[in-house]
């Protein structure tokens, strides 16, 4: 068995060879639900769908997130309608009241879905739908997301990091909060971040079924440290929980370098070296590291392997996954000897 920590590109990436290496049938991928809002009282969920998405075979692979060859009637009849009298299509908050009134697990990052800032394709949106009125229903988040592993015939156990609500919330160096999504989809990453909250993770529990994916060896995945691994570890035991099992981290960095998004941004904002070895600060837990053979990273008293981690296919992630692999069973064995 062996359990993989997701965000929205790099583990979704790599898990496209996991398969090759492991039983599909033998992982778990715990995913981040940080990033989720409700929009148009939708709860969207981006990491945990790239996962659903990419297993189950339709992932837009040029994105990373939604569906491949998609429509966006809705959501461009939504764009009309509010441009037409004059409300935009800037993100809209609920009011502060709404923020924690209604779902308990949309709390603190509702928005409306008056001019929808996000795009969300119709087949995306029948995701949403569905996984909102089973919430409705009363079913957990863990619930209502293995009916959709089912209905995409995913292969591998997906598990939300949680079944209770925890917002990324982005303060800026202006003093403004947004939302990871405000900051990323709808700003692009452009506001100088100065320090990201996790509100609601101190109350929130990993759920039983993570516990127990967390008894296996596990591997992080290229992620960003910051807000994919980050919202996981501020939940009470989750880190306590990788500190008693091995763990490999696959480098999201070759040194200083991010192979996209802005993790570098956030890291620096955090007051952490956006690199390798800020990676490897933010994770004292992790027995081992996979690092791009061109990373000159000096890792001490952690295990090291090397390969080219850039994974551009099923062929690479193949590759790094037999990396990981590899310096599970090194770490593993020590920690027998020992
Ligand atoms: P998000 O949820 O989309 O923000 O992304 P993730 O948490 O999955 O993190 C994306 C991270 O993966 C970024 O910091 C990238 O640098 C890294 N990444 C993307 N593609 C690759 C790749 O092919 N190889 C490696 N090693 N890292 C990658």
């Amino acid at each position: 068995m062996v359990t993989f920590l997701a965000g929205g590109t790099g583990t979704p990436k790599l898990l496209d060879g996991a398969t090759r290496v492991w039983d599909a049938d033998s992982i778990s991928v715990v995913a981040n639900t940080g990033d989720d809002v409700e929009l148009g009282g939708h709860l969207v969920c981006p990491d945990v769908d790239t996962v659903l998405f990419a297993g189950g075979g339709v992932l837009d692979r040029e994105t990373w997130w939604g569906i491949a060859d998609d429509t966006t009637a809705t959501h461009e009849e939504l764009r009309r309608l509010a441009d037409e009298v004059g409300l935009g299509t800037e993100p809209r908050y609920l009011d502060a009241k709404a923020q924690t009134a209604g779902r308990e697990i949309a709390r603190w990052r509702r928005f409306s879905g008056v001019g929808e800032f996000m795009e969300i394709g119709d087949r995306d949106r029948a995701v949403h739908v569905t996984r909102t009125s089973l919430l409705d229903e009363g079913r957990t988040l863990t619930e209502a997301v293995r009916v959709l592993a089912d209905a995409f015939d995913l292969e591998v156990e997906l598990l939300p990091m949680s079944d209770d609500p925890v917002a990324t919330l982005i303060h800026t160096a202006d003093g403004e909060m947004i939302h990871f999504q405000e900051y990323w989809v709808a700003r692009r990453g452009d506001p100088a971040v100065a320090d990201v909250e996790f509100r609601g993770a101190r109350g929130a529990e990993p759920t039983a079924a993570v516990r127990d994916a967390l008894a296996e060896p596990v591997v992080i995945g290229p992620s960003n440290p910051v807000t994919s691994v980050g919202p996981m570890l501020a939940l009470p035991g989750f880190e306590t929980a990788l500190s008693e099992t091995p763990v490999v981290a696959v480098s999201p960095f070759v040194d200083d370098e991010v192979f996209s998004g802005p993790a570098a941004d956030l890291m620096a904002g955090v007051g952490r070296d956006p690199s390798t070895a800020g990676v490897a600060a933010s994770y004292p837990f992790a027995d081992a590291f996979v690092l791009d053979t061109d990373d000159p990273t000096e890792l001490e008293g952690r295990h090291v392997e090397r390969t080219d981690t850039r994974i551009d296919d099923a062929d690479d992630a193949e590759r790094v996954a037999r990396t990981c692999e590899r310096a599970l069973a090194a770490v593993s064995d020590a920690e027998v000897a020992e």
